[in-house]
């Protein structure tokens, strides 16, 4: 089973910048009512997708205290749980994060590690790439970042 994701969030000054689990420096981040992690939740969205199991706002809908400020990685637990009980499990993830600044690359192998470990996979069954929008529209005016990505799920 094949599942695609999709997510984006808005930069917003006093904020962490949160991605695939890891906080990166940065003088401002992404937001939203969870840690606004885009790359995971476009990650938990093909999983779910893969699975025929819906969506993130349907699973941890915003208006949910209990997500406010939420860890994304420990919702992709519960999201890698909620396929073990449908009987499946993540084979592999590829995913792209979009956005300008800051460089994702000197982080990509503490993400890749971050959420290997989440998903139950070696971390090069977890693919991240990183690209700019080469300053065109919203995203390369810097105002926010996008990810996708698709998985592959297998019966356990
Ligand atoms: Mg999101």
């Amino acid at each position: 089973m094949i599942g695609h994701g999709y997510d984006s969030h808005r930069f917003a000054p006093g904020r962490r910048l949160v991605l695939g689990g890891v906080e990166i420096a940065h003088d401002e981040g992404l937001l939203g009512h969870s840690d606004a992690d885009v790359l995971t939740h476009a990650i938990m969205d093909a999983l779910l997708g893969a699975a025929g199991l819906g969506d993130i706002g349907h699973h941890f809908p915003d208006t949910d205290e209990r997500w406010r400020d939420a860890d994304s990685v420990a919702l992709l637990r519960e999201v890698v749980a909620m396929l073990a009980r449908a009987g499946l499990e993540p084979v592999n993830v590829d995913a792209t994060v979009v956005l300008e600044r800051p460089k994702v690359g000197p982080h990509r192998d503490a993400i890749r590690a971050r959420l290997a470990e989440a998903l139950g996979l070696p971390a090069a069954r977890v693919n991240v790439k990183a690209t700019t929008a080469e300053g065109m529209g919203p995203i390369g005016r810097g105002e926010g970042a996008e990810a996708h990505a698709v998985a592959l799920l297998r019966e356990r």
